[in-house]
């Protein structure tokens, strides 16, 4: 059951429209797709969607990091050894997270088909009895964002989240726009993606804050924790970091200054389902609730991000929102309204369409 083979494709994953946030536009999404073969000739799945203004990784220096550094180290290793596979992979190269969950990824996409169970049964069994996905809007003006606001609604979902972060008087009509557009009952979600300082985010909260916001997500850049917990001390409503959070250390951070209410862990950021795991299992003896978000990313991240989330008491929100706006996946989501439907398939669950990957992909590359 040792690894004999890994295929790195580098894809541009085609979207619906372009996804807009503070900090950047996307007509698509690069992505890595990582294929690992064993000598039996099980095949394993993972993806890297690495993003340059969260991960400090570009979809080139992923893929440079994955031939060159991390993809070596596997060879004749078992996917169980995944203890010493981070291990490995954390000596080699600092950072690059995005590179280590594609490996982490497919490691439990084997696992999972070895022993012929679904990854969740491999880290705690379903705790959750489904998941309910959000819909995200991108940065438009306030009266574009209300409409999707209204038609997501009208398609059924009950949880919204805006994207915002721009400047503060256009922030705060959006988010007004969005309230009034739908009803009470559904929940909106607000995230600045650093867009805002710290006084610019005291004001928006204050002056939203009869908007019914559940939370505000990463309001100021990333490593400025001080006016994190200065927001927080004075937030009606909960704080969420998100690209201020990578790994166990940046939470103990965190935790030490109390300057956030929830956390939102991507396997993107961690370096895959392990590390996530970890950082779920601190963030709950704090008494943190987690979130698992994502990049936009096709079905393999999406299903792994699934399992992570539906396998943990803590997490008690997700936002796997790639597969409502990639509009070419070459792996298939399922749902039912806003509900995931888990396939009963050992390992991730996806089944990937290897010749879409193939048309896809401007990059392979073969490492045995
Ligand atoms: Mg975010």
């Amino acid at each position: 059951m040792k690894i004999d083979k890994v295929e790195l494709f580098g894809i541009r994953l085609p979207l619906h429209e372009p996804f807009i946030v503070s900090y950047d536009k996307y007509d698509d999404m690069p992505a890595i797709l990582v294929k690992i073969e064993l000598e039996n000739g099980v095949v394993g799945w993972g993806e890297a969607v690495p993003d340059q203004h969260v991960t400090g990784e570009t979809w080139h220096s992923a893929l440079q990091v994955l031939e060159h550094e991390l993809a070596p180290l596997l060879s004749d290793l078992s996917p169980f050894q995944i203890e010493l596979i981070h291990q490995k992979m954390n000596k080699k190269i600092l950072g690059n997270p995005s590179a280590k969950a594609a490996i982490d990824c497919a490691l439990y996409d084997l696992m999972g088909k070895i022993t012929e169970q679904p990854v969740y049964q491999l880290i705690g069994g379903k705790t959750h009895d489904f998941l309910v996905m959000p819909q995200v809007i991108s940065i438009k003006s306030p009266d574009e964002m209300a409409s999707d606001a209204r038609r997501m609604v009208r398609e059924g979902f009950r949880n919204l989240k805006i994207k915002v972060g721009t400047d503060m008087e256009t922030d705060i009509e959006r988010i007004r726009a969005v309230r009034n557009a739908i009803p009470p009952e559904v929940k909106l979600r607000v995230d600045a993606n650093q867009g805002w300082d710290r006084t610019s985010a005291i004001t928006v909260i204050d002056q939203t804050k009869d908007c019914l916001v559940e939370w505000y997500e990463q309001p100021v850049l990333a490593d400025d924790i001080l006016s994190l917990q200065e927001i927080r001390k004075v937030s009606p409503a909960k704080i969420m970091i998100d690209e201020g959070i990578h790994s166990t250390h940046d939470l103990l951070n965190v935790i030490k200054t109390r300057s956030a209410d929830m956390v939102n862990i991507k396997l993107m950021k961690a370096g895959g389902i392990y590390p996530s795991l970890a950082i779920a299992n601190m963030a709950e003896a704090a008494g943190l609730p987690c979130q698992v978000g994502s990049m936009v990313e096709s079905a393999v991240g999406t299903m792994a991000g699934a399992h992570l989330a539906i396998s943990r008491d803590i997490i008690q929100s997700n936002e796997l929102v790639g597969p409502f706006m990639i509009s070419k996946d070459i792996g298939k989501v399922s749902f039912e309204g806003d509900v995931l439907k888990f396939p009963e398939l050992p390992g991730l669950g996806v089944v990937v369409d290897e010749s879409l990957v193939k048309e896809l992909s401007e990059v392979h590359i073969i490492i045995s």
